[in-house]
């Protein structure tokens, strides 16, 4: 197959400028690039047709060279075999348009498009990294979570240099590498990906005076202490953002953000489900048959009565409406807490109330006191015939 013209390659006219035929290859290779058209083999090839025209078309020795010669030029054309080197002109080494080096490409890549994303030619300072985010873990008690609060809590984390206001040193200088784009591309398979450059972290820039306290870095480590206010009704695992307060960014970077990440102690009475809390409460086997009144500890921290209605069962559920968690940005709002009655056996009995006990037994023999194990074990007899 012969190759095709380079001028017809990027539309050009053979008197074409310099700057016509950039910003004919800038509109092939935006258009055909291949992050633009992953998998189409058609727009790669394009793509690469566009570049080569335009490498040798940028140059305007190599533009002269083809301009006499065409391809022959490259020691690239039909019938020029490789035993003569470059053959006539300009070699460019043994790279057909098979063994395409996407290095040469994207290096000139930066050249004509400056910031990728961008588009502009002109070459802009890059920003500083910003800072990570931190996560900080704070544990309250329920208590807490139930009326909020304001804990301090300190930890040591990146913050500017202030000798240097965070500039990292003086006399700034392009970085050689990324030639100040603070990005370097490279190809990884067949797509190119962006990586923050290491020579200049990203910046784009090299201090040629770099302060002495943070060594160039424009931060140093310090212990920082902050206020945090945890709502009332905050719930376990929530978590509570604080912009800027997170690491700095290297070299005057943006500051990340801290997290802090809300867990909840286990509380010894109550369990907390939603808004809700669930209270176990003991009582002796006598108020759960004759009915009565105890007090017990609510959530808010003060006491509540509660009414035992006579034969309660054990693990009967009351509920105290508006006695449980506060629900977060309700405006005071709260959910409900439930009692569960555990009743307890007696045990350890003195002989008066052993015997009192057995009299007891008795008595309930000849009546239904006991409906429950009653109707069970006539039912049980009914079973064994
Ligand atoms: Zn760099
Ligand atoms: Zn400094």
């Amino acid at each position: 197959m012969s190759k095709r013209d380079f001028y017809e390659i990027l539309a050009v006219g053979k008197k074409a400028s310099s700057d016509e035929i950039k910003k004919a290859y800038r509109k092939l290779a935006m258009q055909h690039h291949p992050d633009r058209n992953p998998g189409n083999k058609e727009a790669e090839t394009k793509f690469k047709e566009a570049t080569e025209a335009y490498e040798n078309l940028r140059d305007d020795q190599k533009r002269a060279a083809y301009d006499q010669y065409g391809h022959d030029a490259f020691g690239q054309g039909g019938g020029q075999g490789g035993g003569q080197g470059g053959g006539r002109g300009f070699g460019q080494g043994n790279q057909g348009a098979e063994g395409f080096d996407f290095n040469d490409i994207f290096n000139n890549f930066s050249d004509i498009f400056g910031d990728f994303s961008g588009g502009r030619q002109t070459k802009k300072r890059s920003t500083s990294p910003r800072g990570s985010d931190v996560r900080y873990n704070l544990e309250i008690s329920l208590e807490e979570a139930f009326s909020g609060v304001t804990q301090k809590i300190s930890f040591t984390i990146a913050v500017g240099c202030e000798p240097c206001h965070g500039a990292g040193g003086e006399k700034l200088e392009t970085c050689s590498t990324c030639k100040g784009n603070g990005k370097i591309r490279a190809q990884q398979g067949f797509f190119i990906v962006e990586r923050a450059c290491t020579s200049c972290a990203g910046v784009g820039q090299i201090i040629k005076n770099p302060c002495k306290i943070c060594r160039g870095e424009g931060r140093v480590s310090k212990e920082k202490t902050l206020s945090v206010k945890i709502p009332a009704g905050v719930e376990d695992e929530n978590r509570i953002r604080l912009s800027g307060e997170g690491e700095a960014g290297a070299r005057g970077g943006k500051t990340g953000d801290l997290y802090v990440y809300i867990s909840i102690r286990k509380h010894q009475f109550f369990t907390r489900k939603g808004d809700d809390v669930y209270f176990e409460m003991p009582i002796k086997f006598t108020t759960a048959a004759l009915g009565g009144s105890v007090e017990i500890p609510t959530i808010d921290g003060t006491k509540t009565k509660l009414q035992i209605s006579e034969g309660s069962q054990n693990s009967d559920q009351l509920r105290l409406k508006s006695k449980g968690m506060s629900v977060i940005n309700s405006g005071g709002r709260r959910g409900d807490m439930y009692v569960r009655i555990n009743i307890e056996t007696p045990v350890k009995l003195s002989s008066e109330e052993r015997d009192l006990l057995m009299r007891l037994d008795k008595l309930m023999q000849s009546k239904s006191s006991n409906p429950k194990s009653e109707s069970f074990f006539k039912k049980v007899g009914d079973f064994f015939g």
